[in-house]
């Protein structure tokens, strides 16, 4: 285990090292380029949390009832009928994908990066990082996206979109039960066969679709010449495969590269890279807004990427 000063000893005790923080600073302002790595750590800190009990509690009383406390849990369950399964899937990704609404650590996070030359590897399926203003050429999800579906044999090689299937089921929701009442409607919907949105769930899982952004990808990471930043954020252990760990072997391999690890759980990093490398022991709305706070971001102007700051009536009134 890495001991050095860099590691934040505690991670609910008040403010980050100062010294920490400006010397990730420095790192994205000589960065040439910026890898961002990200997993479910920072979409949780978005409100789309899967180990929240709370909001689960709230969301979904009737699957509480049955003997669930998280949406985690639920991941690869497939002990349910179709009416109780759809009844949870379509609500669930419904919020997911498609109601979150923009939110500051990610408008923050791009704020770090925008006049950088960046590119995101992320195991969310939500789609935040579009959704919040990043460049979807330049957005890699590996593990899939909620946006889509596909059939669970496959038996062809064919995705479609999920809102208008969900949109056909949720009028159907019991708000008591959380089921599906009407069985046709699942059939219609379903394509009479078992299918599942389009995500790395097995080894069903349809990956063209992802085929141009990992070739994208792969272009812009094995031809980054320059200083390399690789800034990972909230990537543990669920997945190691898809983010933490290629983040270190591109940090590794890479002769100009350095890395800040952002995580709460699992801010170690392998000795063979520990010189290159910083970690902030914090949540990833409190390592991004510290960066963006002490980079200046936090009094300026932006441009207008984000309407919601940028409504031209007021300034008519000033
Ligand atoms: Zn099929």
């Amino acid at each position: 285990m890495n001991t050095r000063k860099s590691i934040t000893p505690s991670p609910s005790a008040g403010a980050l090292d100062p010294e920490v923080v400006s010397r990730c600073c420095d790192l994205i302002r000589e960065a040439d380029g910026i890898l961002i790595g990200a997993g479910a750590g920072l979409s949780a800190d978005a409100g789309l949390d899967y180990k929240d009990t709370a909001r689960f509690a709230r969301r979904f009383p009737a699957m509480v009832k049955r003997g669930f406390r998280m949406q985690a849990e639920l991941i690869g369950y497939t002990g349910w009928s179709p009416e109780i399964q759809w009844g949870y899937l379509a609500t669930h990704v419904n919020e997911m994908r498609f109601k979150a609404p923009p939110h500051p650590v990610y408008g923050r996070l791009l704020d770090l990066v925008r006049n950088k030359d960046y590119f995101v590897m992320t195991s969310n399926v939500d789609e935040m990082f579009v959704k919040n203003g990043f460049d979807a050429k330049r957005v890699f999800t590996p593990q899939g996206s909620y946006a889509l579906m596909q059939c669970l044999k496959p038996c062809r090689n064919k995705t479609w979109p999920t809102k208008p299937i969900i949109d056909r089921i949720l009028p159907k929701i019991d708000p008591k039960t959380q089921e599906v009442t009407d069985p046709e409607v699942i059939l219609a919907a379903l394509l009479r066969g078992p299918v599942f949105m389009n995500v790395r769930g097995g080894d069903w899982f349809l990956e063209d679709p992802y085929e141009e952004q990992a070739e994208r990808f792969s272009d812009w990471v094995n031809h980054k010449r320059g200083r390399l930043l690789a800034l990972e954020i909230g990537a543990g252990f669920n997945t190691p495969g898809v983010i933490r760990w290629p983040m270190e072997r591109v940090v590794h391999f890479h002769p100009e590269a350095h890395l800040v690890r952002v995580n709460l759980q699992w801010p170690q990093v392998p000795r063979e890279i520990a010189d290159k490398s910083v970690s902030l022991q914090c949540s990833a709305m409190k390592a991004v807004t510290a960066l963006w706070t002490a980079m200046g971001w936090a009094g300026r102007v932006r441009g207008c990427e984000r309407s919601e700051f940028h409504t031209p009536r007021f300034y008519l009134l000033l």
